[in-house]
């Protein structure tokens, strides 16, 4: 069998490690053949790592290895938050529009202060 069988289909491999300290509960190790290492530290809960690997699941699905966008937002949408990925990333021949300055300027005040939203 060659390496390339062992790791064909497999995109991800997953290890709980404690860490030295509580500065992070996870990590993400892009390697050479294009997958990926998941480091989950043993010293959070069981059902917190449960959610950080799904945090860490969302980077690799989306790419965020290799996005342009800032790092806030794309921390938000591993958190599991919706992005408006057409508006940064609009299909070829397309872009975004909006009714008015004023729907612009919320759609944009919403990307990057949530808390208005409300
Ligand atoms: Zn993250």
């Amino acid at each position: 069998m060659k390496i390339d069988d062992l790791i064909e289909g497999v995109d991800y491999f997953v290890y709980y490690v404690q860490f030295p300290n509580y500065a992070n509960p996870s990590s993400v190790t892009p390697n050479d053949d294009g997958t990926f290492t998941i480091y989950l530290n043993t010293r959070f809960p069981p059902e917190f790592l449960e959610d950080r690997l799904r945090h860490e699941l969302r980077h690799i699905a989306r790419g965020h290895f290799q996005d342009a966008l800032p790092i806030e937002l794309i921390e938000r949408e591993a958190d599991g938050e919706k992005l408006y990925r057409d508006f940064f990333h609009p299909p070829a021949g397309m872009i975004p529009c909006f009714a008015s300055e004023e729907a612009l300027a919320r759609f944009v005040n919403r990307l990057f202060k949530p808390e208005r939203m409300l």
